[in-house]
């Protein structure tokens, strides 16, 4: 399903440019516009899920898809060794701002916790 209003369903259609650094069959990896680490990239699937429940309840085997991709961008960015965040802000309070799920891949700073 694509939400022709969703701002990552128009990346994942190249209606709107992202620097794009992975492409899967199941998923799209792209640099965040607004990187919080040196390695800022959202993890999305082609699929519209609002976020990561709603991926989960309709279809299993999407969010393995997501963690896999992020590993491999986590090793392709050098980063995968000394360790990286995987976030999923899921909900407005939690800091989500884009209802199309997204794993945040973080890392090559050190990463404080809690997280703020
Ligand atoms: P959220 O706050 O929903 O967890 O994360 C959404 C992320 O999308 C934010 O980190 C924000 O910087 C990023 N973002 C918002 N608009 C764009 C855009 O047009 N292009 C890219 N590459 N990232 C975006």
């Amino acid at each position: 399903m694509v939400d022709p209003d969703c701002l990552f369903c128009k990346i994942v259609k190249g209606e709107v440019p992202a620097e794009i650094v992975r492409e899967g069959e199941r998923t799209v990896a792209f640099r965040d516009i607004n990187p919080q680490a040196p390695t800022h990239v959202l993890v999305i699937p082609r699929e519209h899920h609002a976020d990561a429940t709603a991926a989960a309840a309709t279809d299993t085997g999407l969010l393995d898809a997501v963690v896999r991709e992020a590993h491999e961008v986590a090793t392709a960015e050098d980063v995968a060794d000394i360790g990286y965040r995987i976030v999923f802000n899921t909900g407005a309070g939690a800091g989500q701002t884009v209802f199309h799920l997204h794993a945040h891949v973080l890392g090559g700073r050190g990463l404080s916790w809690p997280p703020g």
